[in-house]
């Protein structure tokens, strides 16, 4: 991963009690290339602030872990007792689930930056840092003040469950010049805007996600009069007239489909923020860059299975990427047949059987598995069937042709995957053997 210029010398706290997850912060947040300190508790965390305020220096960010809350709410009281408001860093909160109260209890006393959902991997914390830290912005920005110098840098909400997508659209997005903050859920896209009512200028708002889905966590911030305004755009797998429709009565303003195009989603984007993009020879820098990397050309790898011209068409011509998000489809999904048998659907197994089947059926869409993508879709019906009974047996009617395409799929990965292997790696391999 790529850190540009002004965040590579950002300086990071860490406060975690919990050793073992605090080994792992640490790791995530110095593969950033970051300075970073991770320490285990209030008292600690305070001193080493309090030395590095003797010698003229201050830490840019500290990532809080909140799963005990009395040693964090230690730390966010002797911060704003103790440390001058202009030497405080911003804080992110680590925690294992969105918690609501706690961060709306330490606002009132810090600057919280936003709230990382852990697991989280380097990806995600760069992306929810760098809106913090704009070019030549020397104070961390964020807050309203800071609003009128941002000069062509749109903040972008992007809520969406699954991570292949999370990935996809961050890269998309940073192509463009533009930075995202991703959400996990509804309830986590919620809790950035609150934590930072200021802070975005579009939602990309995933339609299907688990608890808040993107329909109700639409409501709930128009509800909201600080964020009547702000556009909400739907990603949606759904093509159909009546989910366009909700979307538009949830108070969306648009949508876009998933697998996302990248032409749809730069009319979007000059739609809603025009006004706030790049200028072109900024974004296009982003793009050659990804297009020089397509290299050797993407029909080579076109197979029966795999329509893989046009996904990477959607990809910017990245064939690194399509390579990579073949491989986590193949990781994430060579067990789905199973795991589908698995699921007893007496209990609530037939919703987490459309979910899984839902996700998939995208992401198979996305990597150009067209044929296994329209049997997944096949499976994700079977499975909303209203009885247990006649579920299982449109399933077990389904499940032989879509393994037999599975496997097929697979294999095709396999051969991409090691077509699009680097020639230094052919070479190492004879004079190995
Ligand atoms: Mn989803």
């Amino acid at each position: 991963m790529i850190v540009p210029e002004h965040l590579q010398h950002l300086r990071l706290l860490i406060v975690d009690p919990n050793e073992l997850s605090r080994t792992v912060t640490f790791d995530i947040a110095r593969s950033l290339h970051w300075h970073v300190v991770a320490l285990a508790g209030a008292d600690e965390a305070i001193e080493r602030l309090e030395e590095a305020m003797f010698r003229g220096q201050s830490f840019d960010l500290c990532l809080l872990a909140t799963q005990q809350a009395e040693p964090a709410r230690q730390l966010v009281h002797r911060l704003r007792d103790e440390i001058p408001e202009e030497l405080q860093p911003r804080i992110i909160l680590l925690a294992s689930q969105p918690e609501g109260s706690l961060i709306s209890e330490f606002r009132e006393a810090v600057r919280i930056a936003g709230v990382l959902l852990k697991p989280f991997t380097p990806s995600t914390l760069f992306e929810t840092v760098s809106p913090f830290f704009l070019v030549g912005q020397k104070e961390a920005g964020g807050d309203h003040e800071a609003h009128d110098d941002y000069h062509g840098q749109a903040r972008i909400l992007v809520a969406e469950d699954n991570e292949l997508n999370q990935i996809l659209i961050s890269e998309l997005l940073s192509r463009r010049g533009l930075a995202a903050c991703i959400a996990a859920d509804g309830e986590e896209c919620l809790l950035q805007l609150e934590s930072n009512p200021d802070g975005f200028d579009l939602v990309l708002m995933d339609m299907q996600m688990p608890g808040i889905d993107g329909l109700e966590a639409t409501r709930r911030l128009r509800a909201d009069p600080r964020f009547a305004e702000l556009p909400v755009v739907a990603l949606t797998a759904n093509a159909q007239q009546q989910d366009h429709d909700a979307c538009l009565a949830a108070g969306m303003n648009d949508f876009l489909s998933k697998p996302i195009d990248p032409r749809q989603l730069e009319a979007v984007l000059h739609h809603f923020i025009g006004h706030l993009l790049p200028s072109p020879t900024e974004a296009s820098a982003g793009l050659s860059e990804a297009q020089a990397a397509t290299n050797p050309t993407p029909t080579e790898f076109s197979g029966k299975h795999l329509d893989s011209a046009e996904a990477i068409r959607r990809m910017d011509g990245d064939l690194g990427l399509y390579r990579e998000m073949l491989q986590a489809f193949a990781q994430s999904y060579h067990d789905l047949g199973e795991r589908l048998r698995r699921l007893d659907r007496s209990n609530d197994g037939s919703q987490a059987a459309q979910r899984l089947t839902h996700t998939a059926c995208g992401l198979a869409r996305t990597i150009g598995a067209n044929a296994l993508a329209e049997l997944i879709h096949g499976l994700e019906l079977a499975a909303g069937e209203t009885t247990v009974a006649a579920a299982e047996q449109r399933l077990a009617s389904l499940l032989p042709g879509f393994d037999q395409e599975l496997q097929a799929v697979l294999e095709e990965i396999k051969n991409c995957v090691e077509a699009a292997r680097p020639p230094e790696v052919a070479e190492i391999t004879p004079a190995a053997g």
